[in-house]
């Protein structure tokens, strides 16, 4: 565990283990607000991870009872489920972005339909989309999602500020309402800025919604020579250095994806003719797989709405060069 002694505001990381995902842990960080403890991010809801929290808080000295707020960056699984859980053993307030509270409405059954249709659209044979159904965190983690939409969450607004030295900024691109919160100090960045790994910018069941176009200018809201405290790994020294990496990588990807569009392709066969920095497509799991199709997808719309392809609907949609 790191002690962070900065300015005159000290804050706390806990790696809570993620069990049976790759990241290995996420950074819950803690510090000392007037009336309690704030929390950036939750954790998984697993055993070994609130084992970890409880472990991880006791030692610093902090008792359950004294959270009072939990800030989450956004509704993945590994950052939201075990909030359930904080409700049974504390009162404190949850905060999330508001853009993130839409799809709390819909059920999962429907939600995860979504997902299914459209990458069948797109190409994706049958035995993925089973996996999808088995492996994907919000069937993983339904009953947990189903609790914790029926808690109290008070969304918060793109430059509002929340409180103990907190604003939270918008920054859709890894999900629709992903929020990051600064402080004086540096930006708790979530997923939006990771430091070793490219954040999974994917299609998400939303009209209209083009991941990677969001993702880019999203990136610029936080192109600061500031630290950043992001979700998964170590601190980010400089964030504008690692955001104009993160830049470069998509535009290389971009360029890539044209480059194999030499004849009509479906989104899964772009997947598996590009290349990917964990390996060879065919060589990943289902679960890796459905994150790389995703991406693809991702940068197949920004492509779209560029104007530069178009695609053609068949039996299954296929992406065609302009
Ligand atoms: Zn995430």
């Amino acid at each position: 565990m790191e002690i962070f002694h900065r300015h005159s505001m000290s804050f706390e990381r806990l790696k809570v283990p993620l069990p049976g995902m790759e990241l290995g842990h996420i950074n819950v960080y803690v510090f000392r607000c007037s009336d309690g403890y704030v929390l950036i991010d939750a954790g998984l809801a697993t055993y070994d991870a609130a084992l970890a929290l409880i472990r991880g808080l006791k030692s610093l000295g902090v008792k359950l009872s004294e959270i009072s707020k939990v800030f989450i960056t956004h509704l993945h699984a590994d950052h939201i489920t075990l909030v359930q859980f904080l409700s049974e053993v504390a009162s404190p307030d949850f905060y999330i972005g508001k853009e993130e509270l839409r799809d709390t409405i819909t059920s999962f059954d429907e939600f995860i339909n979504k997902y299914i249709d459209e990458y069948k659209r797109h190409g994706v044979p049958a035995d993925i989309l089973e996996a999808f159904l088995k492996l994907h965190p919000m069937s993983r983690f339904r009953k947990a999602y189903e609790d914790i939409w029926k808690l109290n969450w008070k969304g918060v607004g793109d430059g509002e500020k929340v409180g103990c030295g907190l604003e939270a900024v918008w920054t859709p691109g890894h999900t629709p309402g992903h929020t990051v919160y600064v402080t004086k100090f540096g930006i708790f960045t979530g997923d939006h800025v990771l430091p070793k790994i490219t954040p999974n910018i994917s299609w998400y069941p939303r009209p209209g919604f083009n991941p990677l176009k969001e993702y880019l200018s999203s990136l610029k809201k936080v192109d600061l020579k500031t630290r950043g405290f992001p979700a998964h790994g170590d601190e980010i020294p400089n964030l504008s250095a690692r955001v104009s990496e993160l830049l470069k990588h998509h535009e290389r990807r971009l360029n890539e994806i044209l480059k194999v569009l030499q004849e009509p392709l479906t989104t899964y066969q772009v997947a598996k003719r590009i290349s990917w920095d964990a390996g060879a497509f065919d060589q990943f799991n289902a679960y890796n797989k459905i994150f790389a199709i995703g991406e693809a997808l991702s940068h197949l719309i920004y492509l779209e709405e560029a104007g530069v392809i178009r695609r053609v609907e068949k039996e299954v949609v296929y992406w065609v060069r302009l």
